[in-house]
């Protein structure tokens, strides 16, 4: 059986409630699933009463927004209760800064001539955390782009126009936090930071690892086998796990599928005993 260590629902900008989400896992056949949306743990507790009626195996957990110069840095952290503790309190903060920035996004795109407001996000966003996939399909939903890709690659994606930056939080203090809350971390989507030679790949694992790294997904949605099999060798260079998982969506990702991506993951289950055996 297969399990998926990196999905959203519409606690964040997935489209999903957390309950559906969980029965398409069981549909999907897959063993485990873990929630990780931006930033909140709000969809947690109906996740966990669905994979208990469906009997999915299911993991609490968040996806962080790291500091990080040349791309984006994104730590999946695992095994995290939606209850007061170090990274939990932290949260708060982050979603604070996520909200101002929402506005400036919606200011600039207005300034560029599209008719997007912040109501309109808000509301396509429901109750959780607001991201720019909701920006993007409220400017599909009014027709000023063909679909979510297109309003990333022409506004929304770093160094385009409407692109706003955001406080993070620094690698050192983000493994510090997801260690002190009993998580396990996950430097998710490795390719998105924007490292491609060998040398700053290393640079980079040696300070996470220094930092208390405990992971790396090797088997990512849009990662092919000689991809996937690439990334578990660097793996176990730098002593880390090779963890997994979709990064399904939704519609908010239309190509990803749950538990398999767009390129026919699985995830094997050996990842998940690995990660439950680095906690103890
Ligand atoms: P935010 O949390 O508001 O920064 O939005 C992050 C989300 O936007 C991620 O979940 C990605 O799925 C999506 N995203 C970020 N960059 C891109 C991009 N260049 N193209 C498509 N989706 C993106
Ligand atoms: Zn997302
Ligand atoms: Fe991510
Ligand atoms: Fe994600």
């Amino acid at each position: 059986m297969a399990v998926d260590l990196h999905t959203h629902s519409s606690a964040s900008d997935g489209s999903d409630p957390p309950a559906r989400l969980i029965r398409l896992a069981a549909e999907q056949g897959l063993s485990t699933i873990a929630l990780t949306d931006h930033d909140n743990l709000d969809g947690i507790t109906e996740a966990r009463q669905a994979a208990h009626e469906s009997g999915v195996g299911f993991i609490p957990g968040v996806e962080l927004s790291l500091e990080w110069p040349k791309g984006g840095m994104h730590m999946v952290a695992l095994w995290i209760e939606d209850r007061p503790g170090p990274l939990q309190d932290r949260l708060a903060g982050l979603r604070d800064s996520r909200n101002s920035r929402n506005t400036v996004i919606v200011q600039r795109l207005r300034t560029l001539g599209i008719d997007v407001t912040i109501e309109e996000v808000e509301a396509e966003a429901g109750e959780g955390t607001v991201g720019r996939p909701h920006i993007a399909a409220v400017m599909v939903a009014k027709g000023a782009v063909p679909d979510i890709q297109t309003a990333f690659n022409e506004y929304l994606a770093h160094g385009r126009p409407a692109y706003v930056d955001r406080v993070r939080l620094e690698p050192e203090e983000a493994l510090q936090l997801v260690n002190a809350s009993g998580g396990v971390s996950i430097l998710a989507h490795p390719h998105t930071t924007g490292i491609d030679n060998r040398i700053e790949m290393a640079d980079m694992l040696e300070r996470l690892v220094a930092a208390g790294l405990t992971s790396i997904e090797c088997h990512y949605g849009t990662y092919d086998a000689e991809g996937r099999s690439g990334m578990v060798a660097l793996a176990r260079r730098f002593g880390l796990i090779p963890s997994g998982g979709s990064d399904y969506h939704g519609t908010y990702k239309p190509e990803t599928e749950l538990g398999t991506g767009r390129v026919g993951l699985p995830v094997p289950e050996s990842v998940l005993a690995e990660l439950e055996a680095s906690r103890t």
